[in-house]
């Protein structure tokens, strides 16, 4: 999916439910790069931290289909370094919640090989459920 960036993109309903979720405002935002810049996973992202949030600014869904949604461990390095103040994991989490709203599926139980579930840890297995599904 592509969004066409329209004024009723940059004020739609998407725009909305992202700031309602996270407790964001997401036009604090002025693209200054810290956060992609000291985080310690961005290597594996496939757009940067700031770049996830300049999608949401701007309303394109797009943003749900990226990985780095998922990838973003709530470090809170990102928090630390901002100068605005926007809370990056809060927004992350918001965006993961609207994706698995829309039926995306991260995780299914029965992927897991049972030897796995053996050795983790409970509070490892508790925690992907919850960000990993719904
Ligand atoms: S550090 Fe804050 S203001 Fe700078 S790009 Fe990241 S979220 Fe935006
Ligand atoms: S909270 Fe997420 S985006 Fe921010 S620095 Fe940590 S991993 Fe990167």
């Amino acid at each position: 999916m592509r969004t066409q960036i329209s004024i009723d993109t940059v004020r739609g309903y998407f725009v909305r439910q992202i700031e309602e979720t996270s407790g964001q405002d997401l036009l604090a935002c002025n693209q200054c790069g810290k956060c992609s810049a000291g985080c310690p996973i961005v290597a594996e992202m496939d757009i940067l931290p700031s770049q996830a949030v300049r999608m949401a600014q701007l309303g394109m869904e797009d943003v749900l289909e990226s990985t780095t949604i998922w990838i973003c461990a709530s470090c809170l390095t990102c928090v630390a370094r901002c100068p605005k103040g926007v809370d990056l994991p809060r927004l992350m989490e918001a965006l993961r919640q609207v994706a698995l709203r829309k039926g995306v599926a991260k995780l299914d139980l029965n992927d897991l090989p049972p030897e796995l579930v053996k050795e983790l840890p409970q509070l490892a297995i508790i925690g992907g459920f919850r960000k990993y599904m719904r």
